[in-house]
């Protein structure tokens, strides 16, 4: 019995030996099988993924460089954007300027009542300055300087009558207002020799209130009216220098004057006055061209203005402005 005890245990031990080697053999291996299985898989997900996450890196590498780009683009657009926007505000800034040269900027510079001995200090800074002017002059001085007379129109210039006598009885009657200024004008235009345009300037301008001691209020409204009936242009101005006031020999004022009767306008005629007693003019002209130069004026005289400079003259009550009383 104890033998066959024995024999059972050492059998079953044998066969747990065995049975557990197999065991452990078929288990394992299935375990390695599938280890191994799993690594490769794993190995292949791992690379797969690997992979994928450098795909993904890739791609988002990519995405990154075109949004960087994209960026450098937009950034680039948007200079360039900029830059024409910038092309083109210097395009419409040069089209305007363009315009603004083309339509007007222009400046009449004009000097009454000569010639005088100061003629040829004004025409000495015009020279210098490369600008021309327009002198109305009188009648009687002319005949006195026709020297002057040459000498302002051989340099560019013009001379248009004024009057002959500057005597404010021209204003008693029509009859004698032609008498004056058709002397007037016959004296320039003889020692010129040339015929001159249909243009002049009032003593006083044509809205000026010493006609009212002569011919009576309603005088310069009838004169002017006849005198475009006979195709004349009579020329006032919208700037005045007020050099024939009390401050006439004040630079400062002057100058001022000027810059200030000529703010917001871009087409102008300048008053000025050719008398002896106005020795500031050398000083306060060079200024004033200056000035009008930088502001990119042209320096416009009534030798050679057009039709349609004449026509912005009448616009502007430049020219023939309507006297009503
Ligand atoms: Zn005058």
């Amino acid at each position: 019995m104890r033998k066959i005890i024995i024999i059972f245990i050492v059998g079953i031990v044998l066969m747990a030996i065995v049975g557990g080697s197999t065991f452990s053999q078929t288990q394992q291996q299935p375990v390695d099988v599938g280890a191994e299985k799993t690594s490769e898989k794993l190995q292949a997900e791992i690379k797969e993924n690997k992979d994928k996450t450098e795909n993904i890196q890739d791609t988002e590498k990519a995405k990154k460089d075109l949004r960087e780009e994209k960026e450098i683009d937009s950034s680039k657009e948007e200079t360039l954007k900029e830059d024409e926007v910038e092309k083109k505000d210097l395009e419409v800034n040069s089209d305007a300027k363009k315009k603004d040269n083309h339509k007007s900027k222009k400046i009449f510079l004009t000097f009454d009542d000569g010639p005088t001995t100061l003629t040829p200090q004004i025409l000495d800074v015009l020279k210098e300055h490369d600008v021309n002017a327009t002198f109305f002059a009188i009648g009687r001085l002319a005949e006195k300087h026709p020297d002057q007379i040459k000498r302002i129109y051989n340099e560019g210039n013009m001379v248009l009558p004024h009057s002959y006598t500057h005597d404010y009885s021209i204003y008693s009657t029509i009859d004698g207002f032609y008498e004056d200024f058709f002397r007037a004008e016959e004296t320039v235009s003889s020692i010129l020799d040339i015929q001159l345009p249909p243009i002049f300037r009032f003593p006083g301008g044509s809205s000026n209130h010493s006609s009212f001691n002569y011919g009576g209020k309603q005088f310069m409204p009838k004169l002017t009216e006849d005198v475009k009936e006979k195709g004349y242009y009579y020329i006032d101005w919208n700037v005045s220098s007020g050099d024939a006031g009390p401050d006439y020999n004040n630079k400062e004022k002057m100058i001022e004057n000027v810059l200030n009767g000529a703010k917001g306008q871009d087409f102008i005629v300048v008053l000025f006055h050719d008398v002896p007693r106005n020795t500031s003019m050398k000083k306060i002209l060079p200024e004033v061209i200056t000035v009008f130069k930088d502001r990119g004026y042209t320096f416009r005289t009534f030798r050679d203005i057009t039709e349609e400079e004449l026509n912005t003259m009448v616009q502007l009550k430049l020219a023939n402005k309507p006297i009503i009383r």
